[in-house]
């Protein structure tokens, strides 16, 4: 049973929910979905804004940032970090318990595997 599929279980660095992947699916996957992926890089260019924010530097710029709103001249710069869009499902096919183990992006069954192997 060589053709078996092969997947390997992974967990989200960001949501750290846990999915099978197979191996035609398979690119370096980190994160469950493109989004988890961006709101992780998004975390990460927070950490640093705060960091640079408490810098003289950055005190300065957000100083001239809060005049500048004052005088109405900035006009909602950071408005779309709230906005609340759905997530966007890319897991089609989350674990199931009790269930064959299935690729959870393109819904093929396989066999888990710790690595995949080297052909
Ligand atoms: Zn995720
Ligand atoms: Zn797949």
């Amino acid at each position: 049973m060589c053709s078996d599929v092969l997947l390997i279980e992974l967990l989200c660095n960001h949501c750290n929910v846990e999915f099978y992947i197979c191996r035609k699916c398979y690119r370096g996957h980190v994160y469950c979905s493109s989004r988890c992926r961006s709101q992780a890089q998004l975390k990460a260019h927070r950490k640093a804004q705060s960091r640079y924010r408490t810098s003289d530097k950055g005190r300065q710029a957000h100083c001239h940032n809060e005049k500048m709103r004052r005088m109405g001249k900035i006009k909602k710069t950071m408005a779309d970090e709230s906005t609340n869009t759905p997530p966007l499902r890319v897991i089609l096919y989350p674990i199931m318990q009790n269930t064959r183990p299935r690729c959870s992006f393109c819904g093929v069954y396989g066999k888990i595997v710790d690595v995949f192997p080297r052909r």
